[in-house]
């Protein structure tokens, strides 16, 4: 990093969703920070989240990662309004899935992680809403739960803010620029602001900022949710979950409606779809869900919603300087329908490649060059199918 202030650098950070602005409350204690987004906080993919956390599961072969970030959503509750509800969630399972999923609680279960499996016939008795005859069982985390993404970037926020980082949420950047190798600035519709290190956070538009020659293996992908309202409120004690073999998650509404994602597809032409669910998606959740769960044979129809996300070739994201990129760039991007969950890796990360400390965690994990001699047109792979 070409450190023209020695003391503090000044970074631009380019987007306000969860990664700007985790990055941000990290960095900003000791650089000088600068968000800019086209669009405000939480703007996109994080404003449109489902906010279920369950690093556990889905870091369940990095155990320091799933560590870390389940005790940073503890630790950070309470905070501007932001609040973590905990909630059990249950993994239903196929008979064909059955053997796995056994190894993976014990696994888990081994490291001292909350979770286990049971048949159905015991997750019925714990979770009576359940309709389980055609599943052999579920994995149960109890240290899960879910956030409300845009209160959780907000918070976020005004950390940073309260560290001395400057928020500009009406700037479109154009470009990066850069001189002799090094990047030293972004440029925007209204002027351009330099830098002594940027870090694109632009979410699936994150290719589009980088020079020519310079890219990550992303891929936007489209995701949908759909609220539900049952004849009864669901209980209190309500788990969330998934149901891989049907390519759907679930978890409950503080006021007991019924949240349902799914419907997840690689997309090209990202500017030609809108937020509008699909129907196609609308009549399988219509189809699947009075079977699985009581009291939604005359549910109600709330609102439902569709975001765009950026994939990754192995689900996870990339945080880090892209390969042949020039000095001072990073990149914080493909967070593949996991960035709330994996949010608490980010400014740690974008730290490390940044000053050098090393977080508490492998980040190699996030590193670019793992993809080098990957394909830019890679199969994109749904994380309910991880
Ligand atoms: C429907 C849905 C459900 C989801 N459910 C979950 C869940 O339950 N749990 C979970 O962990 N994750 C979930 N996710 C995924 C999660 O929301 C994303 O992984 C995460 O929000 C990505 O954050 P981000 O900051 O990378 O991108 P974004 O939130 O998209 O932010 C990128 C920002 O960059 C800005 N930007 C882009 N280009 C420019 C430019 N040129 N100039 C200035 N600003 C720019 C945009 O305006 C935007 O604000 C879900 C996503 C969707 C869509």
């Amino acid at each position: 990093m070409s450190a023209s202030h020695e003391e503090r650098p000044h970074i631009v950070i380019v987007g306000a969703g969860v990664a700007g602005c985790h990055a941000a409350r990290n960095l900003a204690a000791d650089h000088d920070v600068t968000v800019v987004d086209r669009n405000g906080i939480a703007a996109e993919a994080t404003g449109l989240s489902a906010g279920i956390i369950a690093p556990t599961l889905f870091y369940s072969d990095a155990p320091a990662v799933a560590r870390y970030a389940n005790a940073f959503f503890r630790e950070f509750d309470g905070s501007h309004g932001f609040s973590f509800t905990k909630r059990d969630r249950i993994d239903v399972m196929t008979e064909a899935e059955e053997a796995e999923a056994q190894d993976l609680a014990s696994r888990l279960s081994d490291q001292g992680f909350p979770v286990a499996y049971h048949g159905s016939s015991a997750i019925e008795e714990r979770y009576p809403q359940f309709d389980l005859e055609a599943f052999a069982g579920a994995v149960v985390y109890e240290d899960t739960g879910w956030v409300d993404p845009y209160t959780y970037a907000t918070a976020l926020q005004a950390e940073a803010r309260e560290r001395g980082a400057t928020f500009t949420l009406d700037a479109d950047v154009t470009d990066l620029l850069v001189d002799n190798g090094d990047v030293v600035g972004v440029e925007t519709e209204s002027g351009s602001i330099e830098a002594d290190a940027v870090v694109v956070a632009a979410g699936w538009r994150t290719n589009g900022l980088l020079p020519e020659g310079v890219a990550v293996p992303i891929r936007p992908y489209r995701t949908q949710v759909l609220v539900l309202e049952p004849e009864e409120p669901l209980s209190p004690k309500f788990p969330l979950g998934r149901v891989g073999c049907e390519h759907l998650y679930f978890r409950p509404e503080h006021n007991g409606d019924l949240l349902i994602g799914g419907g997840h597809y690689p997309i090209d032409d990202p500017g030609a779809f809108t937020t509008d669910v699909d129907e196609s998606f609308q009549l399988e959740i219509a189809s699947f869900v009075p079977g699985f769960v009581d009291g939604f044979d005359d549910a109600g129809f709330v609102n439902g919603w569709a975001g765009i996300d950026a994939a990754s070739p192995d689900t996870r994201p990339i945080i880090d300087a892209p390969r042949d990129a020039p000095a001072g760039l990073i990149v914080a991007t493909g967070f593949n329908g996991l960035g709330i969950m994996g949010s608490p890796v980010i400014g740690p990360t974008v730290r490390e490649r940044l000053t050098g400390e090393s977080p508490p965690f492998p980040s190699d994990l996030f590193a670019a060059d793992r993809f080098n001699g990957v394909s830019e047109s890679f199969e994109y792979v749904s994380t309910s199918d991880v």
